[in-house]
C-alpha cells in the first residue's frame, strides 16, 4: 500500500474502474460493487476477525474495490456466484490485470479474494 494519493485515488476510481465495468458490461458478466473505500476501524475489524491478512489494504487508500459476481437464474432473479472457480472470474481479473502494470488481482493470492481488484502502482510510475 502507498500512502494515500489524489493522482492514484482518481486514476483508480475514474479511469481504471469505468474500463472494468465497461468490460463487464460488453461481456454480459454481471457484477455488483461491493466494499470500496475503507477507513482504517472498518480494516481492523475485518483484521481481527480474520478476514483479511493486512492492515494496509488498497482499500485505505481509494486503490482497491471489491466487485461480487451476479446472474441471473432460471425464474429470473438474480443471485450472487458462489464459486469462485467460475471462468467469468478469470475473465475479469485478466482483463483488470492488462489494463495498467500496477494493476492486481485478488484472484492470484494464495487466500483467493476474487471480487478483488486493485491498483499499486510501481515506484518507477
Ligand atoms: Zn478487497
Amino acid at each position: 500500500m502507498k500512502p494515500f494519493s489524489l493522482e492514484n485515488a482518481y486514476y483508480f476510481t475514474n479511469v481504471l474502474i469505468p474500463k472494468y465495468v465497461a468490460f463487464a458490461k460488453a461481456q454480459k458478466i454481471l457484477i455488483f460493487r461491493g466494499e470500496a473505500q475503507r477507513f482504517i476501524d472498518r480494516q481492523t475489524e475485518l483484521y481481527n476477525a480474520g478476514r483479511s491478512w493486512t492492515l494496509r489494504s488498497d482499500h485505505l487508500v481509494c486503490c482497491a474495490e471489491d466487485y461480487e459476481m451476479l446472474m441471473r437464474g432460471d425464474d429470473g432473479k438474480l443471485r450472487w456466484v458462489q464459486d469462485e472457480n467460475h471462468p467469468d472470474w478469470e475473465k475479469l481479473g485478466a482483463y483488470w490485470e492488462s489494463l495498467d502494470p500496477g494493476c492486481y488481482w485478488g484472484g492470484r493470492w494464495d487466500s483467493k479474494d476474487v471480487a478483488h481488484v486493485g491498483f499499486d502502482p510501481r515506484e518507477d510510475d
